[in-house]
């Protein structure tokens, strides 16, 4: 008898649950509302029940393409990550150093290019150089490089010094960090027109030191040559913009440590909080291929391996 009341009871309930789902409506942009008020009538709460209850606003998705992994101020590029030369044909954006600067200082080559997006960062380290030094001293040696430009690198380096050099100090075509157009070797002129040791330089212990408050780093540490493979350079700096640098500079991060840090570390849920004078940011890497549009300022890199990183400035 017991057992009858108790079966009898759980089929009215059932019945009233079904017939109370139909009257509101189920369609399924409505059904996470419709369980919520549902559930807040089980609780018992005197809450007026919507009549039409407003449907969870869709957030705006953005989709991240192919060419968008190989594009991108974070792009890796080094001798397993081939620099992708069509994917960033319509976005490097090449300007012209000595058209473009916006205050003089030396150039080794006028025709010297880099990625205009670049460009006002790296006059404002420049002049910040000389300004610390009281010279004017601090110039390019060598910016964008194109496939035939560093294959012709390459045959003279290993021409004039061995092959053995060649590896050590120039990137296989196609390999070269110059191929992005954001990274240039900084040198010393002289008034006279000569050239000095930028290595030995109080220059290079200043950009060594200061390069990330512009968005730069140096690419090429000493005790980072096992991971890079490319020997000490104090002369070559590489744009990865911020907050990216400072992060980097502040950890004695490489490129390749940095993105291998965001790729196992972080997710939208768990960004990397990173905190400048310019301001707070959270940093974070995905493999989606779509995502929520951030809100805000934000940027998106690929890494140029598999993924991307999404900067939003907070
Ligand atoms: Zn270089």
């Amino acid at each position: 008898m017991t057992i009858c009341i108790l079966v009898l009871a759980a089929l009215c309930l059932v019945f009233l649950g079904r017939t109370f789902f139909r009257a509101v409506g189920n369609s399924p942009a409505q059904t996470e509302s419709v369980s919520a008020v549902s559930q807040s009538a089980e609780a018992g709460t005197d809450q007026e029940v919507p009549e039409e209850p407003d449907a969870t606003p869709t957030p705006e998705m953005i989709n991240l393409t192919e060419d968008m992994i190989h594009t991108g101020d974070l792009i890796l590029v080094n001798s397993s990550y081939p620099y992708d030369f069509a994917a960033n044909e319509s976005s490097i954006g090449l300007v012209n150093i000595r058209g473009s600067q916006s205050f003089y200082y030396q150039v080794e080559k006028t025709d010297y290019e880099v990625a205009g997006r670049m460009l006002p960062s790296l006059d404002q380290m420049i002049a910040a150089c000389d300004a610390a030094m009281g010279t004017s001293e601090t110039g390019i040696t060598s910016a964008y490089r194109s496939y035939d430009y560093q294959q012709n690198v390459w045959d003279t380096t290993s021409e004039q010094n061995g092959e053995d050099y060649a590896r050590a100090y120039v990137a296989v075509p196609g390999y070269s960090e110059h191929h992005t157009g954001l990274a240039v070797d900084i040198g010393i002129f002289y008034s006279d027109g000569s050239q000095g040791s930028f290595s030995e330089s109080q220059n290079a212990v200043w950009m060594d030191e200061h390069s990330s408050e512009f968005g730069f780093v140096r690419r090429y540490a000493e005790d980072k040559v096992d991971i890079t493979g490319i020997r000490n350079e104090k002369w070559h700096f590489r744009y990865v913009g911020l907050p990216h640098a400072v992060y980097m500079k502040q950890n004695n991060l490489c490129l390749e440590e940095y993105l291998e840090y965001l790729g196992s570390q972080t997710s939208a849920e768990n960004p990397l909080t990173v905190s400048t004078s310019s301001g707070t940011y959270s940093v974070w890497y995905t493999s989606e291929t779509s995502i929520p549009k951030p809100s805000g300022d934000y940027q998106i890199s690929g890494d140029n391996i598999a993924g991307y990183i999404i900067t939003v400035r907070v």
